[in-house]
């Protein structure tokens, strides 16, 4: 047997035999889906019966076909899935505001809408209601179906129910016909309105059932309207009677089974059985009871190993570029705009400026970053316009970056900006009106909105091949529909939900001979689900995800049309299936896929559910083909278990190796899952891993290398501007000062949302300086005396309108975050005022800047040393000297009046004085560092100038390690609790401590060297 040639079964011997009857004649194919109908024709051309004669329909398009007169006579308009969305809609909202306060409730609940709507469109199809002695939910849906149903008289609108009747009407009064002479119909489970129209085709002459492979031991569901059995049973056949194999004459099928871990691991073992059968790909053909599932694990393991696929469910959109993106907008519109998700957008390109302006995506990205956004529609422009107007301006006292370089950097910075204004502008002008992130409960919008916004957004996703851009067609037109139909008012969640219902979709897979392909094709894997598997005549088929939760009856929970519903519908002669017939369905239809299918079927299940976290049992099935196998009925799931034995998993256990993952696991398991040691080879093999692991010995080694912090120099240290805040870090640690100054390492700034928290303490710390500032200049200028009431009204009307201010800067998560947050800090602005009147100072100078404008540098005993920064307040004391007084805003933890450089942790107090000696020409008494906050416990440490070591001498200490070759990091752990380099230094925490390997090695081994006396000399600056 060539491997394109299919394998017939009873359907298509009959289809080929009822080709060859009529040859002349035309002939109408009904099935389920037009793909289905594809399918089946597909696979009779392969057989070499020619298809010539044949045409496709399905129930749906007969119906419109025979009720097209009868609705134009009749004046009524068909309408499309959209404008039935928005009468659906419109009912709810009506019967939502008649309705008690619960009910109204519920309707505008996204979930319950899309139960509602599902209960909807049953109730139209059955054309019937339930009776009245049920709960209120369903009282409220029968009077949705009355508004939507008044709404379609009023209007003149037929929709999918009413086509289907008046298909069923017209055939029946005789006064349409049937498109051909004669009408063939796959075999198929369906119901309500589609059934009978089914009837009613098989009422005229010359319309047949195709005969079909028969399913032995199960009754056929009441859904199997005019099933005709073939007489000869294949093997699959006796799936539910598996005694009666033995003496079938029909096709022998050989049955196996296997378990696996997850559905990944099943699908990777279904693959790996064709790779050790040798078997091409477009023999094998994998069906899943759960398409979404299965689809997404079969299509991502053939993306990643290269395998050729076709998917009669079609792919769904979400794993495509613009479906990616879409996901994207839409969560980035629900989470009230955080920048974090657009930032993650235009770094994986899924998102860029219109005119590409020569910029990549991790550039933008990286700019937003630095915007600090944080969230809200509103925020975008103004604080990029706002940060282009900054990148315009000097460069302030707390940019460290050397002014050439803060120059150099101007023009990349506003270029990048102008990009992201430019994508902005665009998208959010057709964004909707979020609702905030803490008050949106009782937002209101309208789908109509949301879709606005997504069009305009898929203008600004990069196209990525000639498949997406069909992809992107298809969307704009649903979406399209969208904007002009769901123009509805209603709850925000509903409304997102809509949408997020509008843009599910599955679309064809691409191929290359075709662009777009629902059917199977030669050098494919093939991939369908239950109902539409089985027809490609492929001898093999693996039959995945049999287990009893996919199989099982909770997949038919309706929350409205419950089983006391269904049966006392029945019992009123309605025919609507209760969930043990659903169930019933379900299996047959199952049974009747293994009975069609030839060969060689497998039969899988996955035994653990990931996303519960628990183990998941086999569906009947698994034990009814264990049954078949062995022709033994009285087996149980003990001896399916004992026959699965190990699950498939990540280690392969038979000869099918997919990739290098499989080849490795495969050398390195043995048989009994037992791993060997298999370092060596894994080394050789991983170069990058040998080159980490080598490095991590010769660090934890006594040798000084570039893995401790031990650099060469192509030329002298240059001249550095040094700010306080650097040569603390310096002081701390050196390690840290050589990532973040000589390496420039900038950590990444991340703004995970809490809503519980507005500001950082650098935030908090920064406004709280502001506001000192303000009020001490402002309460001089005013005149305003620090003993007088008025200075404290003063000071908080300064400190409020500060926070205002930062308000706008950094928006609040929430009203009652930002509340309490002010609160506190005018209650921490209250122990300001307090020290301010105790102290009253005579200031001299408030924000004093050095080093900015003109160059301040200083002799130290290491060479000359360039410094730059602010100084927060200069006071006049009684004795005609000077205060320098500092605020910090966080704890006095690490300040010591005995221990005034910490170990050369702290350099301020010496930077200050002198700055303020040399550049104001007097004498200055003493530095204080204050602490005006609760926090700080109003706290004040004062240094007397000649207690401190001279600048000379201090300073000199830390020219020689920065101006040095040796770049240790820090002896102590502590250091690295708040450090922004843990990740890189391998930190972990214990107890609550840091545990740092770096720091262990300095204090074990680096600090016995003599590399490291600089260093040494530095942390005895306390003597
Ligand atoms: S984590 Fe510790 S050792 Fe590493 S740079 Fe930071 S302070 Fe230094």
């Amino acid at each position: 047997m060539g491997y394109t040639e299919p394998v017939p079964n009873a359907l298509m011997k009959a289809l080929a035999f009822e080709t060859s009857a009529r040859p002349l004649d035309r002939k109408l194919l009904v099935a389920k889906t037009a793909a289905q109908g594809r399918e089946v024709l597909r696979t009779l051309a392969a057989s070499g019966t020619s298809w010539i004669g044949w045409d496709i329909a399905t129930l749906r398009m007969l119906a419109h076909a025979l009720a097209a007169d009868d609705l134009a006579r009749r004046g009524l308009m068909l309408i499309d899935e959209f404008t039935s969305m928005r009468l659906v809609d419109e009912a709810i909202e009506e019967v939502a505001g008649a309705g008690g306060a619960t009910i109204a409730r519920a309707m505008r609940q996204p979930g319950f809408r899309d139960s509602l709507q599902r209960a909807l469109r049953v109730l139209r199809e059955a054309d019937a209601e339930p009776g009245t002695e049920h709960a209120d939910l369903v009282d409220a849906a029968v009077a949705v179906k009355r508004a939507y149903e008044r709404r379609l008289r009023e209007r003149g609108y037929a929709d999918r129910a009413t086509v289907l009747r008046a298909g069923v009407e017209a055939l029946r009064s005789q006064q349409a016909a049937l498109p051909a002479e004669f009408v063939y119909v796959v075999p198929m489970m369906v119901h309500y309105a589609e059934a009978e129209l089914l009837r009613a085709i098989l009422e005229r002459p010359n319309t047949f059932v195709l005969e079909s492979d028969p399913v032995i031991g199960l009754a056929r569901p009441r859904a199997g309207v005019g099933f005709r059995d073939a007489g000869i049973a294949s093997t699959t056949a006796f799936l539910h009677a598996p005694l009666q194999a033995g003496s079938a004459d029909g096709d022998e099928v050989r049955v196996t089974v296997y378990a696996a871990a997850t559905p990944h691991d099943e699908v990777r073992e279904a693959l790996r059985r064709v790779m050790s059968g040798n078997i091409p790909w477009d023999q094998v053909e994998l069906v899943a009871t759960d398409a979404r599932v299965y689809g997404a694990a079969v299509y991502a393991t053939c993306q990643r190993l290269g395998i050729p696929l076709t998917m009669s469910t079609g792919l769904d959109l979400s794993r495509t570029r613009v479906g990616r993106a879409v996901h994207g907008y839409l969560r980035w519109v629900r989470d009230s705009y955080p920048s974090e998700a657009m930032r993650v957008m235009l770094e994986a390109g899924d998102v860029a400026p219109r005119d590409p302006p020569g910029i990549s995506g991790a550039r933008l990205a990286q700019r937003l970053r630095r915007l600090r956004i944080g969230w809200g529609r509103d925020r975008y422009e103004r604080v990029i316009e706002k940060a282009l107007r900054a990148s315009l301006e000097a460069a302030g006292p707390a940019d460290n970056r050397e002014p050439h370089e803060a120059e150099s950097t101007r023009t990349r910075e506003q270029n990048e900006l102008r990009a992201l204004r430019e994508l902005f502008r665009d998208i959010l002008r057709s964004a909707p009106d979020a609702p905030s992130r803490l008050s949106g409960r009782d937002a209101r919008g309208t789908p109509a909105a949301i879709a606005t916004g997504l069009l305009a957004f898929l203008r600004h996703v990069p196209p990525a091949d000639e498949a997406d851009q069909l992809v992107r067609e298809r969307l704009e037109q649903r979406l399209q529909r969208a904007r002009a139909e769901l123009t509805a008012e209603t709850s925000w969640e509903a409304a997102f939900a809509r949408i997020e219902r509008v843009v599910r979709m599955d679309v064809a897979m691409p191929t290359a001979d075709d662009a777009r392909s629902w059917t199977s094709q030669p050098g494919r894997l093939h991939f369908s689900d239950v109902s539409g598997g089985g027809y490609t005549g492929r001898p093999h088929t693996f039959i995945l995800g049999l287990d009893a939760t996919r199989v099982g009856i909770t997949a038919f929970d309706d929350p409205i049309l419950t089983d006391d519903v269904r049966k006392s519908m029945s019992a009123r002669g309605v025919a609507i299936p209760s969930s043990a017939e659903l169930l019933a369905e379900r299996r047959y239809e199952i049974a009747a896929l293994a009975a069609r299918l030839r060969n060689h079927v497998s039969f899988s299940f996955a035994a653990w559910d990931a996303s519960d976290g628990r183990a998941v049992p086999p569906a009947s099935e698994m034990l009814q083909a264990l049954r078949l196998i062995r022709r033994d009925e009285s087996l149980s799931y003990s001896d399916l278990h004992a026959e699965l034995g190990r699950l498939a998993s990540a280690v392969p256990t038979g000869s099918g190796l997919l990739d290098a993952g499989d080849v490795w696991l495969n050398a390195i398991v043995t048989p009994d899952g037992v791993m060997r040691d298999a370092r060596e080879a894994v080394l050789r093999a991983y170069g990058n891993l040998a080159r980490g692991i080598e490095a991590d010995r010769i660090r934890s080694g006594t040798e000084l290398t570039g893995y401790h912090g031990l650099i060469t120099r192509d030329a002298p240290e240059p001249i550095r501007v040094y700010s306080a805040t650097q040569l603390e870090t310096l002081g701390t640690c050196p390690r840290r000062f050589f990532y973040r100054y000589l390496l420039r390492i900038e950590p990444p700034e991340t703004y995970d949302f809490d809503p519980e928290v507005w500001l950082d303490p650098l935030e908090r710390g920064s406004l709280l300086h502001k506001a000192y500032e303000l009020t001490l200049a402002g309460a001089r200028e005013r005149g305003i005396d620090y003993a007088d009431p008025a200075f404290a009204t003063f000071a908080h009307d300064t400190l409020e309108s500060v926070i205002r201010g930062w308000r706008d800067r950094v928006p609040p998560p929430g009203e009652a975050a930002y509340t309490r947050e002010r609160a506190l800090l005018h209650e921490d602005f209250e122990i300001f005022i307090g020290s301010i009147r105790e102290q009253r100072p005579d200031w001299l100078h408030l924000e004093f800047e050095f080093g900015r404008t003109r160059p301040f540098e200083i002799e130290t005993t290491a060479g000359p040393m360039r410094l730059r920064g602010a100084i927060d307040r200069v006071d006049r004391l009684e004795d005609g000297r000077l205060r320098v007084i500092d605020y910090k805003t966080g704890s006095r933890r690490g300040y010591w009046k005995r221990w005034p450089f910490a170990g050369g942790r702290r350099i301020q107090h010496v930077v200050y004085t002198a700055v303020a000696t040399r550049l104001l020409g007097e004498d200055v008494a003493d530095m204080e560092y204050q602490f005006p906050t609760r926090k700080g416990q109003n706290g004040r440490v004062r240094y007397r100038t000649e207690a401190l070591q001279t600048p000379e001498t201090a300073l000199g200490r830390l020219l020689r390690v920065a101006k040095g070759n040796f770049f240790p990091a820090t002896e102590d752990a502590n250091d690295c609790m708040w450090c922004d380099f843990r990740n890189v230094c391998g930190v972990k925490m214990k107890w609550g401590r840091p545990v740092s390997r770096p720091a262990e090695w300095t204090y074990n081994i680096g600090r016995m060297r003599d590399e490291f006396a600089a260093f040494r000399n530095i942390r005895d600056a306390d003597g």
